[in-house]
């Protein structure tokens, strides 16, 4: 059975306006159906979801045993005010905020927490992050205050010191991981995290002419090496394609190949590890 460690019902890979207005009012069950239909029919059992507002991921999981997948979701991702994520997630302006954020989604039913803690790899230059993460010591207090409530944390997060950050602070699952070092990698080792490098939001971008080409291939070539080096220390990765996002349709199987070309002879052994590791923590 296959799973995706990284998917968004709310979203469908063409246009995030228009795919995030069918459930503004309520979630579109119909959508949702169909996206659990093609799920099964391609085999796969487990979906964690990266989270919405409009309670999309909340209602998929209600629906997916008629499917047989097992479905966990944060309710929405949690981003702080004035960074990446508002267009998905819920905004908070400081950690009394983010705590009552945290407690609500206890009461809601939130299987773990999703922060936003970096921005976005720019597509168009190599080497490039939209903005830079948050500091260190703020990283720190967010994941242990998601600890406090009893939550494992899955965190999008970008570049070495950030991903440094969480892992050091017990993140549970590092999400895309853009830009590493060697420092990085061996803290998510040492502290067993979970990495989902989500290639695919890489890999699909590859002949599509909305970014450049040269970009598109020397970040995919870092996010592969990094990847692979993970694989050499014996850190965990996990397939997760964070569906949903552009030219990344539900059901994409461009993570399975990308991972198995890192992984080689190793792969099936290592993503059935991954895939365990975050059924268990999540
Ligand atoms: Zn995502």
């Amino acid at each position: 059975m296959r799973a995706d460690c990284h998917m968004h019902m709310v979203l469908d890979g063409v246009d995030w306006k228009s795919a995030i207005a069918r459930h503004s009012e309520a979630p579109d069950e119909g959508w949702i159906h169909k996206i659990l239909a093609h799920y099964r029919e391609l085999g796969f059992d487990y979906l964690r979801d990266g989270g919405d507002r409009w309670g999309a991921g909340k209602r998929a999981r209600e629906l997916a045993p008629e499917y047989g997948i097992t479905y966990r979701t944060p309710l929405a991702p949690l981003c702080k005010s004035g960074h990446y994520g508002a267009f998905i997630g819920k905004k908070y302006e400081n950690f009394r905020e983010y705590t009552a954020l945290v407690s609500q989604a206890r009461a809601e039913g939130a299987d773990f927490i999703k922060i936003m803690i970096s921005g976005l790899m720019d597509f168009d230059c190599c080497g490039r992050l939209t903005e830079d993460g948050l500091p260190p010591a703020e990283i720190r207090e967010l994941i242990h205050i998601a600890h406090e409530e009893g939550f494992s944390v899955m965190a999008h997060a970008n570049g070495a010191r950030t991903v440094e950050a969480a892992a050091a602070s017990g993140v549970g699952s590092v999400e895309h991981g853009a830009y590493l070092d060697t420092d990085a990698l061996a803290a998510m080792k040492e502290k067993g995290v979970i990495w989902c490098p989500t290639l695919s939001t890489i890999g699909n971008l590859r002949g599509k002419g909305r970014f450049d080409e040269a970009a598109v291939r020397g970040i995919l070539d870092t996010a592969l090496e990094n990847a692979a080096a993970f694989a050499a220390m014996g850190g965990i990765l996990a397939p997760g394609t964070d569906a949903g996002a552009w030219a990344v349709p539900h059901g994409s199987l461009t993570e399975y190949e990308l991972l198995e070309q890192v992984l080689g002879t190793a792969a099936k052994d290592a993503l059935t590890r991954g895939i365990e590791a975050v059924r268990n923590r999540f």
